[in-house]
């Protein structure tokens, strides 16, 4: 037998819970404190894991923070000097995953209030 309250979507074939469920879950207030759980799963099963850039802590794929950066190998001045030269100066982007502890230690996140948990979106 199916569980009712779970749909399953027509393109990507993973299963998500129906809105009426969503909705009564709100109204009773079922013991969820973030309405994603803390991660970007949705009704998939399984991700897998990456390593914490900082700290080394195995973290699943979805939970963890991701931080893209550009690494500046020449110093601001010169490569100012070098560009107006006509020289091309590469700068390689670079990838972080965080763990949430370390996220918020390097304040990529802030710990929310019960109302603000409750809301999607970007957190910065
Ligand atoms: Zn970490």
């Amino acid at each position: 037998m199916q569980n009712s309250y779970l749909i399953r979507h027509k393109n990507c074939g993973f299963f998500d819970y129906t809105q009426e469920y969503k909705e009564a879950r709100e109204i009773i207030g079922m013991p969820l404190k973030r309405a994603s759980r803390g991660r970007t799963k949705g009704g998939k099963g399984s991700t897998g894991v990456v390593q914490c850039t900082n700290c080394g802590q195995t973290v699943p794929k979805d939970k963890a923070k991701k931080v893209t950066s550009k690494l500046n190998l020449v110093e601001h001045t010169l490569a100012k000097e070098l560009r107006a030269q006509g020289a091309y100066i590469a700068s390689p982007t670079v990838l972080k995953h965080y763990c949430i502890s370390c996220a918020i230690h390097f304040k990529i996140l802030k710990i929310r209030s019960a109302d603000n948990r409750r809301k999607r979106g970007k957190l910065r």
